[in-house]
Parts: C-alpha cells; sequence; structure tokens
C-alpha cells in the first residue's frame, strides 16, 4: 500500500470514529495526564505501580487518552523493561475496555536514549551529538532509541529539542544542537530520520515530538522560564528554521514554548500556533502544551483572569492536546466551554481529528505485538558501540600546548576534582531521574573519568576527590599526591540539573573548584584540565596556565571510556565546539555575529571560536573554487575544496563552509554555516570536497518578513580561504 492511500484510508477511518465519539470522549483525547495521576504511592507495588482503579476513573470515566511520565513525579525513575511492559499491558488493556477502544499514547522524555528504562543505552546530550557534527551519528541514536523504546512498548519521545542555544547561562543550552541554525537542522532531521524511519508505525520505530515551540531557548536572563524578546525577524531567522525541518523531517507532534516571547506566552500565541505553524509551515500533526502551562496562563502568567478563560485562550491559539497533567480541570473546563459554545465543536474536532491521525499513523489501533523483543533490540553490543563512537566524536580537545596529549601509557596520573568519579556529571539531566543526579542508581558497569584511566594506564594512578559533587576535596592532599605524579588530570565541571532547578546567576564557577585548580597549577606540574557539564563555565584563568583542556560537556554513559582513549591516544579526537565558548561571563557574543559587533571597540573574542577543536593530527584545507562566478537568483552553485591530512596519524576533520551576503537590506551576520562534511584521511592523504549551495542558502528574512535572496556578492569561506561570486539582477 502507498503512503497516499494509507492517508487516505486513516483519513477516513478518523472521519468514521470522530462520527461516533460523544463529546466527552472528544476532549478525554485532548487530555495528557501524568503518571502519578493513575499511579499508587511511591513504593507501593513497584513491579507494576499502576492503581487500575485510577486508571479506569481516568481513560474509562474522563476518557483521557494519552499519559505521560515515568513513576513517580517529581522523582520519575527508571524502570526494569519488565515493570514498563507490565505498566503498558496495563494501560491498554483500560482502553480496549473503553466503548470506542481507542489506544492510549504514552510519552516519555527519552532524549538521549530511552532515559527511564534501566539499563539503556544512553548516549551524549544533544550539544555533545552537536559537537560531533556527524549526522550519522545522530541518526543512529534515533534508531537506538526508538528501538528501546518500543521493548518497554513506548511509543512517543519529547524529542528533538529544535531550540537553537544562543543563551549559555540558560539551564538546558545542552538539550539543544547548539547555537547553528544550520548544524541544528541537519542533525536533528537525522535524529528524527532515524528514529521514526518512512513509517514510524514498523515495530521498532517510534514517534518523535519537537520542542519547545519556539523561542523557549532565548530567555533574555539566562533563567529558564522567563521571557524572550524576540522580534519576528529574528524569530524567523533563527529559531523558526530548525522547527520548520523537523516538520518536512515527519515530526508528528510538536511541545509548545512554557515560557513567553515579546509579551505573549507560547501557548497562548495565535500566530505561532495557527498562523505560522499550519498555515505557513504546513504541519498536519498535533501540538502538545507543556507541564501544566495552560493552567499557567492564569495562575502565572496573569493572561487569563480564570482557568477557565486559560482553556480557551490556548485551545483556540492552536493547542491540541494539554498536558494537564495532574488533575481533570482542563478536561472539565473545556467541556463547559464548548458546552456553552464558547468553543466552537469545529475545533475539538480538528483537534481530535489530529490526535487521532497520528494514533492511527503510529499503529496504535492495530499492534501487532506490543513489544519489541528485548535481545537483539536493547543494550546490543553495537549499539554501546555505536554509543561509545558518538561519545569520541563529541569530545572536543581545545588546547593541547607542546603536545603534552596523548599522554604515555606508564606516566603516573593523579586524577582529581569533583567531576572525576561521577557518572552523572557526564550524563546531565532526564538521566535514569529527572534532574539526573541519583549516582546510586547509575549502572554500576559503566565507567567514570578515574575508573577509566585506570583501566587504561599501565602506570601509577590515584584518585583524590569526594563521592559526590557537594564533597570537600582535600586540596592539601592533592597537592602532596601531585609531587608524586607525572600529570594532572583535572576534572571539573558542573552537577546536573534541567530547568528552573539549574538556573544560575553567572558562568562563573564556584571556589571550591577555582581554589583546587590554582593549588594543581602551583604544584608545578602539567595539567589537563577536563570540563563537564552543560553550559560552558569559565575557565580563562585556568585554560591559560594549562598545556591541556579537554571540553568534554555531557557525553553520556560511555563518556569515561571516551575521554580515556583520547588521553591516552588509543582515539584521534575530532569533536568541534557547536557554540561560542566565551572568555567572560558578561562576554556572550555569538560566532554568527553582525558587523558592528566586531567594529571599533567590539570583538568577537571568546575563549574558543565556534567549530573550533584540535586533532593529534593536522589538516589543511585548500584550492577552494567556485564553479562559476555568476549566478541568476534561483540557481545553485557548487564549490569544492581539497583538505589534507598533513599530519602523521589517522584522523577524522569536519569542513565548514560559512557564507557571507557583502551587502543587503538587513544586516547581515560576519558569516553564517551553510554546509559541512566529516571525512576520515590517512596521513598524507588528500580528498576533493564538493557543496551545493541553494537559493535557500543565500536567503534571508528581508524587511518585509519575507524571505528573499537579494543580487549581488557573495562570499564563501573555508578554512583561509575565501572565494567571490554574484547573483545577476533578473
Ligand atoms: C519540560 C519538557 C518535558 C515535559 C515532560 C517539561 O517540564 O519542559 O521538556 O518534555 O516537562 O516531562
Amino acid at each position: 500500500m502507498n503512503t497516499q492511500e494509507t492517508n487516505k484510508e486513516i483519513k477516513s477511518k478518523v472521519k468514521k470514529l470522530l462520527s461516533e465519539m460523544t463529546l466527552e470522549e472528544k476532549i478525554g483525547q485532548m487530555t495528557l495526564i501524568d503518571f502519578s495521576v493513575v499511579g499508587f504511592p511511591e513504593s507501593q507495588h513497584a513491579d507494576n505501580p499502576i492503581d487500575q482503579a485510577k486508571l479506569e476513573d481516568a481513560v474509562l470515566k474522563h476518557h483521557v487518552g494519552s499519559i505521560l511520565n515515568a513513576p513517580y513525579t517529581p522523582n520519575n525513575k527508571a524502570q526494569s523493561i519488565e515493570t514498563w511492559r507490565k505498566m503498558m499491558l496495563t494501560v491498554q488493556a483500560a482502553a480496549a475496555k473503553s466503548r470506542l477502544k481507542i489506544p492510549v499514547i504514552y510519552g516519555i522524555d527519552a532524549i538521549h536514549g530511552a532515559t527511564y528504562t534501566q539499563n539503556s543505552v544512553l548516549f551524549p546530550q544533544a550539544i555533545n551529538m552537536a559537537a560531533t557534527f556527524n549526522p550519522e551519528l545522530t541518526f543512529k541514536e534515533g534508531e537506538i532509541t526508538a528501538r528501546e523504546l518500543r521493548v518497554s512498548g513506548l511509543h512517543w519521545n519529547f524529542s528533538p529539542v529544535m531550540d537553537i542555544g544562543r543563551q549559555p547561562l540558560w539551564s538546558r543550552i545542552w538539550e539543544t544542537y547548539g547555537e547553528d541554525v544550520h548544524l541544528a537542522t541537519v542533525l536533528g532531521s537525522s535524529y528524527i530520520k532515524g528514529h521514526q524511519g518512512d513509517d514510524f508505525s514498523a515495530p521498532n520505530k517510534a514517534l518523535t515530538c519537537l520542542k519547545h515551540y519556539v523561542g523557549y531557548s532565548f530567555p533574555i536572563n539566562g533563567k529558564d522560564r522567563t521571557p524572550a524578546w524576540i522580534g519576528e525577524r529574528m524569530l524567523r531567522e533563527y529559531f523558526l528554521p530548525a522547527f520548520e525541518a523537523g516538520v518536512k523531517a515527519g515530526s508528528p507532534t510538536i511541545m509548545v514554548n512554557s515560557s513567553e516571547v515579546d509579551g505573549i506566552p507560547g501557548h497562548a500565541n495565535y500566530h505561532y500556533l495557527t498562523t505560522i505553524l499550519r498555515d505557513e509551515m504546513g504541519f498536519k500533526g498535533f501540538t502538545v502544551s507543556d507541564w501544566a502551562d495552560i493552567k499557567h496562563l492564569f495562575t502565572r502568567d496573569k493572561l487569563a483572569a480564570s482557568e477557565k478563560e486559560a482553556v480557551k485562550i490556548a485551545v483556540m491559539a492552536g493547542i491540541d492536546m494539554s498536558m494537564a497533567p495532574l488533575d481533570f480541570s482542563f478536561y472539565e473546563l473545556l467541556l463547559e466551554l464548548v458546552k456553552s459554545g464558547e468553543v466552537p465543536l469545529s475545533r475539538i474536532d480538528e483537534a481530535v481529528s489530529r490526535i487521532l491521525t497520528v494514533k492511527y499513523q503510529a499503529g496504535l489501533f492495530d499492534l501487532k505485538a506490543p513489544f519489541l523483543p528485548s535481545k537483539e533490540n536493547f543494550a546490543t553490543g553495537e549499539a554501546i558501540e555505536t554509543n561509545r563512537q558518538a561519545a569520541r566524536e563529541s569530545i572536543v580537545l581545545a588546547k593541547n600546548a607542546n603536545n603534552i596529549l596523548p599522554l604515555k601509557k606508564e606516566s603516573s596520573i593523579l586524577v582529581t576534582g569533583p567531576a572525576a568519579n561521577l557518572l552523572s556529571v557526564m550524563n546531565g539531566g532526564w538521566t535514569i531521574t529527572w534532574q539526573g543526579d541519583e549516582e546510586s542508581l547509575y549502572p554500576q558497569d559503566k565507567l567514570t573519568i578515574f575508573k577509566a584511566i585506570q583501566k587504561k594506564f599501565t602506570g601509577k594512578v590515584t584518585y583524590v576527590g569526594g563521592n559526590s559533587f557537594a564533597d570537600k576535596i582535600d586540596i592539601q592532599k592533592a597537592v602532596e599526591e601531585a609531587y608524586s605524579h607525572d600529570i594532572i588530570v583535572l576534572c571539573l565541571g558542573e552537577k546536573t540539573y534541567t530547568e528552573t532547578v539549574g538556573n544560575i546567576d553567572s558562568l562563573n564557577l564556584d571556589l571550591s573548584q577555582l581554589d583546587l585548580a590554582n593549588a594543581m597549577i602551583a604544584s608545578g606540574k602539567p595539567v589537563i584540565l577536563v570540563m563537564l557539564g552543560g553550559r560552558p563555565r569559565i575557565i580563562t584563568a585556568i585554560a591559560e596556565q594549562v598545556p591541556g583542556v579537554i571540553l568534554g560537556f555531557l557525553p553520556g554513559m560511555e563518556g569515561g571510556a571516551a575521554i580515556a582513549d583520547i588521553l591516552y591516544g588509543d582515539y584521534n579526537p575530532n569533536g568541534k565546539l557547536p557554540i561560542s565558548y566565551p572568555r567572560n561571563t558578561n562576554d556572550i557574543v555569538m560566532y554568527d555575529h553582525k558587523p558592528i559587533e566586531s567594529y571599533e571597540a567590539n570583538s568577537y573574542k571568546p575563549l574558543y571560536p565556534f567549530g573550533h577543536g584540535l586533532s593529534y593530527t593536522a589538516f589543511q584545507t585548500s584550492g577552494l573554487r567556485l564553479e562559476k562566478e555568476k549566478i541568476n537568483s534561483g540557481e545553485n552553485i557548487n564549490i569544492t575544496v581539497n583538505v589534507k591530512n598533513t599530519g602523521t596519524l589517522k584522523g577524522k576533520e569536519t569542513v565548514l563552509l560559512y557564507l557571507n551576503d557583502v551587502a543587503a537590506s538587513v544586516t547581515r551576520p560576519n558569516k553564517q554555516l551553510k554546509a559541512f562534511k566529516k571525512i576520515e584521511l590517512d596521513p598524507g592523504q588528500v580528498e576533493k570536497l564538493s557543496f551545493t549551495l541553494t537559493p535557500y542558502d543565500l536567503s534571508f528574512i528581508g524587511v518585509d518578513l519575507k524571505r528573499i535572496i537579494e543580487p549581488g556578492d557573495f562570499k564563501v569561506m573555508v578554512g583561509n580561504e575565501t572565494v567571490q561570486f554574484t547573483v545577476m539582477k533578473q
């Protein structure tokens, strides 16, 4: 059956089902509740924590069509495959008892692997996946995540985050693919394709959810869930394209920005949710609110005078499903609103049709088997190896003075710092628990940095540090130990966090970490700084005094092993920064800044620029050539460049191609990434790379807020070379 026929068939099934539904059944489909509404109190009936009576109240009495989260909010914890399976069978059995037998869809934040299933393959977080510049890896991450969700009986993943990370203070920047629009677009689309395939009803596929539409990632004060002020030109140029790409890649659901843009909360923004998303982008799936955010229009944002008004505003703005999530007030209020004629039935039918369509597309009405077999699909050797490779490619070697790295196998190493012996600091939030900070629940067989170094090196390896991030480190002891070791591996960073819990007031590191770093530097022994954590915390003073700097961010469960591979030289690093690493806490300038930001006394002077990352070998690009020097508007242009491995080791290199529109009616960035390619080369090997720039690549958002291409000159930059071409007037 071809897709068109399937769509036609689904359309008629949805129409028929809708015609049989009562208003109550329809509104139930629009209600998403948290596990805790249907669960036993925490730690009761751990092997299947669903309370049948509560479940029936939700699914049969309130006709609820979707549930989210792992037991037990807010202390959500990863469950075993067996527990998930029992839970899912219980949930679907309740749905099967309902009058129309509409299946429940269960959603989960599997943002770096199946986070809430014990022993799943937990990948580097998105900021690291971005540092790989490798869409094959996000594709594989998508495939593996979907498989592991389906083993657990789960179908709906609240991922990928398509927000653009241009505010480093923000506590969720690490959930993004970094500051660049093109990179996020490519990697996010590839993840979706891996996760969903061509048909997300396949037994090993699951549906994705683009979030948080739109502008959530750019709070002006840096705190999570605080206002963004984004003008529509900036919105269209920086924040919408990744969502648009996600829609094109086939993601059938979108979660809405929990905060506000330009004075309008995401959940009340008709212009974004309907005019742009539906009429312009052509999104056909359903939108889901974020956590309690319809209520928040009344209780927090004071946009509505009552919760009832909030429900009306949100539904009429274009929210199809409410993550209610802890009670049935949305259901009850919307029922009243429709009965009184304040919300038209046509709007309900529209929302419910979208939800049912996705449920049909996901194959939920006709599940051949409730679960994918675990043996060949869960935590397979191949998946773990892919994860290790992703971790390796995600780590950025930022400084390597006098080739201090790789270390000699027999070196004696002092490992210290609060990030050295914890798995949580490498995984971040949404790992096993919401905040990711329950170290005792982490798998025992995974290696911290210290343990991985100990396993690999033949010389003496000593660890001085605490057992948690809060423990005070005995600096005196570390200094004494330093004298009897060749090298110090100093692991600093941040304890894990997400959302408002992770809000901070400064990017500076805390004093205790700075004191330790200063003492280690003062010992006179060479120090390799390894930074972990979700944000670029300020390390300038340390980085200037130490010979080696590795930026690990959140490399996931295989992060310790991958860092040891790089320290040891078992793996030649190739990660590149997907953000500009700031030199100072208020020096926040992106690589694609406007000319005025590097004019007169202004400059772009991050500690490490976007795209920075060293290798143990060296690469050189040369011979940058354009196929033509003049093109007509609407034509593609082809570009070639040679890249050579000029060093002595095999290695991978990502070649970045930037564009600058020389003069335009709206100021243009000094440069913007438009294409990249990652290749592996043997020493001395040369490869010719070809790139094609499309009309879209040359376009920008014009004075009238429409995407346009203006005739004139364009510069193409690769490495140290620049070439120029002209788009002719027609
Ligand atoms: C977060 C979302 C998440 C949702 C469900 C919210 O608080 O902002 O990213 O998907 O919770 O867990």
